[in-house]
């Protein structure tokens, strides 16, 4: 099979985050998800989209263009894992092609994804893994998990929990175009989430 001929179905892009791992990351939310968790921070995303499909070898393209700027990428959603194979073979590609560090956060539980049959390949493509639904009475305000249920999986040496959690909880960037971007954290969805 073509792995660069496999389609993706992406809500955004940010070629430079402060907010979403150690490091400056280049960031993918995937368009597509039906976990449904009560006080999501992205409900734009749970929409599935498939006729606005991204083609692995033009994101791949992208991801090696911006290469030397970032430390890694981070693969939030929307859920990713709705869409395992091609994403496995983003991350088998970012891995044969650059030295960059992959986190990939979803919405299902560690015990359900290794339930999956792509289960192995998954883990042996990405550094870490952040797992489970977010839950709103467990909300956090730092870190990337969002909500303190969600747990880490390190498959390297790459990354640790002090690095991950020492990420910034939210960034405004302003685009050359005017475009305000909110990553991470929204305060206002947060404050929303509280109350
Ligand atoms: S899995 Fe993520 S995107 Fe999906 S509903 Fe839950 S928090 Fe939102």
């Amino acid at each position: 099979m073509n792995h660069l001929a496999l389609d993706i179905s992406i809500h955004a892009v940010e070629y430079n985050s402060l907010s979403n791992g150690p490091g400056n990351r280049m960031v993918i939310w995937v368009q597509g998800c039906t976990l449904n968790c009560p006080g999501c921070f992205n409900p734009e995303t749970h929409q599935p989209n498939r006729e606005n499909l991204t083609k692995i070898s033009a994101l791949l393209h992208e991801i090696k263009k911006h290469q030397k700027n970032i430390e890694g990428i981070t693969i939030s959603g929307g859920e990713p894992l709705q869409q395992l194979p091609a994403i496995i073979a983003l991350c088998q590609l970012i891995k044969q092609q650059t030295a960059l560090g992959i986190i990939l956060l979803s919405g299902f539980s560690y015990s359900e994804i290794q339930s999956f049959p792509l289960f192995q390949s998954l883990i042996a493509s990405i550094d870490l893994l952040i797992a489970g639904r977010f839950k709103q009475q467990k909300l956090l305000k730092n870190g990337l998990r969002g909500s303190a249920n969600k747990t880490y999986h390190f498959f390297t040496q790459r990354y640790n929990q002090t690095m991950v959690e020492n990420t910034k909880a939210s960034e405004i960037i302003i685009k050359p175009d005017g475009e305000i971007v909110i990553t991470g954290i929204d305060p206002l969805v947060w404050e929303k989430n509280e109350s």
